[in-house]
């Protein structure tokens, strides 16, 4: 029996005009080198109107791409609503990528307009020559002379304000899409090949909005700190989820460290936020080390991207009444997949709790996951029994984006990762509890297989770093004779403390199995970061499998 009901298409022009209108007053406050600057969510509707006008102009019709290259402002996200509701594709760039990886994911997704920060003009313009279907390069801020006839060499050059002046605060969003075109593409670093593209469609992101601001619960009435980079996995489905709950947004710029996050904190009076676990640890040292400074505003952060070391948020509890909610998510997965809301009832503080807490959380409804084992196996969902995780669901990609031209090795990798029945891969190891609570134990290439058992680098490095002497840990597993592979502990200790990789062993005898316990430590003073601040264990390994171990 067909329905009655209206088949009104999920569209991002839906979200865009409800919260520009619903919360006209919302603020979305970029930090800039003068402080703080104010967009209401009113103005940020017309923003968007003058972006997609003058993109019109420059010929983006139908599914055309445009891309960013921007930090976090109201300029970039002025890009996320208006670009998909015109009918357009949007491509945050990762900036922190290698040069030849951006030039591939340009290339690749196919922009014909890119959205240039000032500051990030001249690593832009050394990219431009080899981007041939660039044809337009927006520059939001000014430019010096020098450098605009550089980039003009290769593509016209625009000066946003200019370009916006006097365009229409208006324009018809696309209605006639199918909710299931796409709406924007991101790029998965590649491990192995090249960088995997996701097309996200309108459908995904909406139901993703949906889902995010049901699970977070913000309101209007609060502010969030978007540390997480617009170009990281979808952004988390921040701009979208705001135009839902229609909370404030504080855009961080390029002011990620700890004390200008501090100051933001303090002066704007944040609630909220979200960001991986190093931000979020490097802001707790500051304020440990700051007693004057005040974080009494902020109730809930979003921490997600890797593994969020219990002792961190722990403390974040205890010292300053904040409340660290776990998330996991990949950009293949929008990304959010699963969220750590303990069920009620618990006693806070207990064991039970904080298991429930340090776990990736509850897979959300509209998923479904399985385990499964090294045998191939469906694995029971019984919280321990430990293997790869799959996963199914609306805002879960079904597919890599593949072009004509592609390397067939290439294909082949992306096609590895989509089993039959739509389920896709994850390359995440862990169990599964049959209250759907997903505990991951590693990554599959950072599993350390060790004489035929498995070590959870996770696990140790989440026990070393409850050590109030060490400031990070990261494990990796690195080739052994004997054993095939044996784990290499790294830990940055703090500055004055006297404690030995010694001490640190001790700490973790009796906590982990003695088979475990790392023979190989290197103390070091940073750890290595990925382009999305992880702890970049490929470098590591690299670096010190060989040696220099102190
Ligand atoms: P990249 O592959 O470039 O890191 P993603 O940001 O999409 O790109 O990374 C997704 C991966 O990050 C997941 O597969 C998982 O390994 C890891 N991850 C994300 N959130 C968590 C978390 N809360 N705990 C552990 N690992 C996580």
């Amino acid at each position: 029996m067909k329905s009655t009901m209206q088949e009104t298409p999920l569209l991002i022009s839906t979200l865009l005009e409800f919260g520009t209108t619903a919360y006209a007053d919302s603020e979305v406050i970029t930090w800039t080198d003068s402080g703080p600057r104010t967009t209401t969510y009113a103005e940020l509707g017309q923003l968007s109107a003058q972006l997609a006008n003058a993109l019109r102009g420059l010929g983006i019709e139908g599914d055309k791409r445009v891309g960013t290259f921007m930090w976090n402002n109201a300029e970039h996200l002025a890009a996320y609503l208006a670009v998909p509701s015109m009918g357009a594709v949007l491509h945050a760039l990762n900036i922190r990528l290698f040069p030849e990886q951006l030039v591939y994911v340009t290339n690749h997704g196919g922009s014909e307009v890119v959205l240039v920060d000032d500051t990030l003009a001249e690593p832009f313009g050394k990219l431009l020559p080899h981007l041939p279907a660039v044809k337009h390069v927006i520059v939001n801020g000014p430019i010096p002379d020098a450098l605009r006839d550089n980039l003009a060499q290769h593509a016209q050059v625009h000066d946003w304000a200019t370009l916006l002046d006097g365009q229409p605060t208006t324009f018809n969003w696309v209605r006639d899409l199918n909710e299931n075109d796409a709406s924007s593409l991101c790029y998965t670093s590649g491990t192995t090949g090249n960088p995997k593209g996701v097309a996200y469609s309108h459908r995904s992101n909406y139901l993703h909005a949906m889902a995010g601001s049901g699970t977070f619960h913000w309101s209007a009435a609060d502010k969030l700190l978007v540390v997480v980079p617009l170009f990281h996995a979808n952004a988390w489905g921040f701009p979208y989820m705001a135009m839902l709950s229609g909370s404030s947004l504080v855009m961080p710029g390029r002011y990620l460290q700890a004390e200008p996050l501090a100051t933001m904190i303090q002066q704007l009076q944040i609630t909220g936020g979200a960001g991986v676990p190093t931000i979020w640890s490097d802001l707790l040292r500051y304020f440990t080390e700051h007693e004057e400074a005040d974080a009494s505003t902020v109730k809930r952060l979003i921490v997600g991207g890797s593994a969020a070391p219990e002792s961190m948020m722990r403390r974040y509890q205890d010292d300053l009444g904040i409340e660290i909610i776990h998330a996991w998510g990949m950009t293949e997965t929008s990304p959010m997949g699963s969220v750590a809301i303990p069920p009620p009832g618990l006693e806070e503080g207990s064991d039970e709790y904080w298991r429930y807490r340090s776990s990736q959380g509850r897979l959300l409804a509209s998923f479904e996951g399985r385990i499964i084992g090294p045998d191939g196996l469906v694995q029971p969902q019984d919280g321990v029994s430990v293997g790869e995780l799959e996963i199914r669901g609306p805002w879960i990609a079904a597919s890599y984006l593949t072009n004509e031209g592609d390397a067939p090795a290439d294909i082949e990798d992306r096609a590895s990762r989509f089993g039959e029945g739509g389920w896709f891969r994850t390359g995440d190891v862990g169990a599964l509890s049959a209250d759907r609570f997903l505990k991951l134990t590693d990554r599959s290439k950072d599993v350390i297989k060790s004489g035929g058992e498995w070590i959870s680098s996770v696990d140790l490095e989440n026990l070393i770093m409850s050590h109030p002497d060490v400031v990070e840990a990261s494990v990796v597993n690195i080739p052994d004779e004997k054993w095939g592979e044996r784990p290499l502990a790294t830990v940055v200790i703090k500055e004055g403390s006297t404690t030995t990789s010694a001490d640190l062993r001790k700490h973790l005898a009796g906590k982990v199995a003695h088979w475990q316990l790392p023979e190989r430590w290197a103390v070091i003073d940073e750890v290595p970061k990925t382009s999305v601040g992880k702890f970049d264990k490929k470098r590591l390994r690299e670096r010190y499998a060989a040696g220099d171990l102190h």
